[in-house]
């Protein structure tokens, strides 16, 4: 009888241990569920918002789910004395370019205008992979990728983060208003922001003859449609009448590069004495100096 109550006891034992070992299983297998359910969420959550939001951290991730990890190359490229401006530019933007224009293409001729963005060296600035955005679709995918940050003492005016803080350390050294004041249309744009100024200036015909290289200087009125730097984030419309502004500008990266257009700054991040290592080229037009490419 001993050993039959034994016997039984063993049975419990073993089935109770069993029990424990499975539903101990079934646990961690729901809590990883839970896991990767709460990561997939927060992703996408964050692939949504807007650029004005995408900062924002998801502290649920675990470390393995934010792999491959970004490898941001450090190093600034070697300058060979012994080539062109030109060559010196292009030798550059091919590196962040995917696709060069061929010349005397639309694409070029927009280069030309608004390619001194392709310079950049900053690690943190994202830059678009094409000269020129097709559509609103196009645009908003690439702003959703930018990480902004807001120009101090403006109404909803946003850059590129590093552009940004570069603008405000230039703007607490001196004070330097935005074009319209306070504004979000001095800073980045929406495609249809662009289009909607571009119709202001400018017409189908203009673009047909800016097409074929037979209109140039309405560049630097206004882009356009989908070519302007403020799509990208690195371009804002300021109001500088005086030289201690533009040296302050100048000093944290900031330059006017597209000629004619006197109230716009790009976002270059290279301090003076780089510009012409890096091909660009100075350009006085009614008093006012441009950097230019040197296309
Ligand atoms: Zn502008």
């Amino acid at each position: 009888m001993k050993s039959f109550i034994k016997n039984i006891f063993f049975y419990v034992l073993i089935a109770f241990i069993s029990f424990i070992l499975v539903a101990s299983q079934g646990m961690s297998h729901n809590k990883l569920m839970v896991t990767a359910q709460k990561t997939e969420d927060c992703l996408s959550h964050d692939s949504l918002t807007s650029h004005k939001e995408s900062t924002q951290v998801c502290t649920n991730i675990p470390q393995a789910a934010i792999s491959p990890t970004l490898i941001i190359p450090t190093t600034e490229p070697t300058i060979n004395p012994n080539l062109s401006d030109k060559e010196r530019f292009l030798a550059i933007i091919t590196e962040r370019l995917p696709r060069i224009p061929a010349p005397n293409t639309f694409e070029y001729i927009l280069l030309r205008a608004y390619g001194s963005i392709f310079v950049n060296q900053k690690p943190e600035i994202k830059l678009p992979e094409k000269v020129v955005f097709t559509n609103e679709q196009e645009t908003k995918q690439f702003q959703s990728t930018l990480i902004m940050g807001a120009v101090n003492g403006t109404s909803q005016c946003y850059l590129q983060k590093p552009a940004a803080d570069a603008l405000n350390k230039a703007r607490s050294q001196v004070q330097i208003p935005l074009k319209s004041g306070y504004g979000a249309s001095d800073c980045t744009r929406s495609f249809a922001t662009n289009s909607r100024f571009w119709r202001k200036y400018a017409n189908n015909n203009t673009l047909e003859q800016v097409r074929q290289g037979r209109e140039t200087k309405i560049l630097g009125v206004v882009a356009p449609p989908g070519a302007s730097q403020h799509l990208w984030g690195l371009a804002i419309d300021l109001r500088v009448s005086n030289e201690a502004q533009k040296q302050a500008l100048n000093q944290n990266g900031w330059y006017r590069t597209v000629e004619y257009d006197v109230p716009h700054w790009t976002y270059i991040g290279l301090p003076p004495e780089k510009l012409t290592d890096f091909g660009f080229q100075n350009k006085v037009v009614g008093g006012i100096n441009y950097w230019v490419t040197p296309l």
